[in-house]
């Protein structure tokens, strides 16, 4: 039976049918949970009605892979250079239940997303899970789908306490935008962004949530680089 909780890739095939139903998968951005436009895909052997939003979350999950799918490509969290231009894009998680292996589970996700389209181009990518740990992946070559990533480590309790405020972030995304902020502005910066490089890179740069290219995010403040302390 297929089971949307299964943390396992699987092959969906998408039929273009679009008509009036419930999504079955209702996830948080569900557009149908109680009825409105859904079209029917093929998730092993059966067929599963879903909304257009939640088509797109099972894929960034990395739950599905549908072939030739294309998808808007957006960032939860992205550290803007002086240009606008990404320095280091983060997919921020909540931890999917019954996961037992978080470092396949990171890789799968990038690879999905890079498959279908789904991250602006930026040097650095980021993975975060939470409560987990963080991955983070150098792509300024051709994108390696299965890369091992530059770094790993758990900022779990680093990003509890940006929860806690003041002002009590309202959102996941929002507290992980405030614990980059944070962790750039320190002095000194910590080891992940030193070893990886993002904090010499780091001077000026913003960071946004909800970004989409070529649009403005949301921005909490600029980030100064606070030298000599
Ligand atoms: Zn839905």
């Amino acid at each position: 039976m297929a089971d949307h909780h299964d943390l396992v890739l699987r092959d969906v095939k998408a039929t273009g049918v679009v008509f009036t139903g419930r999504c079955e998968i209702r996830s948080a951005t569900c557009s149908a949970k109680e009825g409105g436009a859904v079209t029917a895909v093929w998730d092993e052997q059966r067929q599963v009605d879903v909304c257009g939003h939640c088509i797109e979350a099972m894929v960034r999950a990395g739950e599905w892979r549908i072939a030739g799918a294309r998808f808007r490509s957006h960032a939860d969290v992205a550290v803007l250079d002086a240009d606008g231009r990404p320095l280091l894009i983060v997919e921020v998680k909540k931890r999917p239940p019954f996961l037992d292996d978080e470092d396949s589970w990171a890789k799968r996700v990038r690879r999905n997303l890079l498959v279908h389209g789904a991250l602006p181009p930026a040097e650095y990518f980021m993975v975060l899970m939470h409560p987990g740990h963080a991955h983070l992946w150098c792509e300024l070559e051709v994108p390696d789908l299965d890369a091992e990533p530059l770094a790993t480590w758990d900022p779990t309790e680093e990003i509890k306490r940006t929860r806690q405020g003041p002002p009590a972030p309202a959102s996941l995304e929002d507290a992980v935008a405030e614990w980059l902020r944070q962790a750039l502005a320190a002095q000194p910066p910590p080891d992940w962004a030193v070893r990886s490089g993002v904090a010499q890179k780091a001077r000026d740069t913003v960071v946004e949530w909800q970004y989409v290219p070529g649009t403005h995010g949301r921005s909490p403040s600029r980030l100064t680089p606070r030298p000599g302390r």
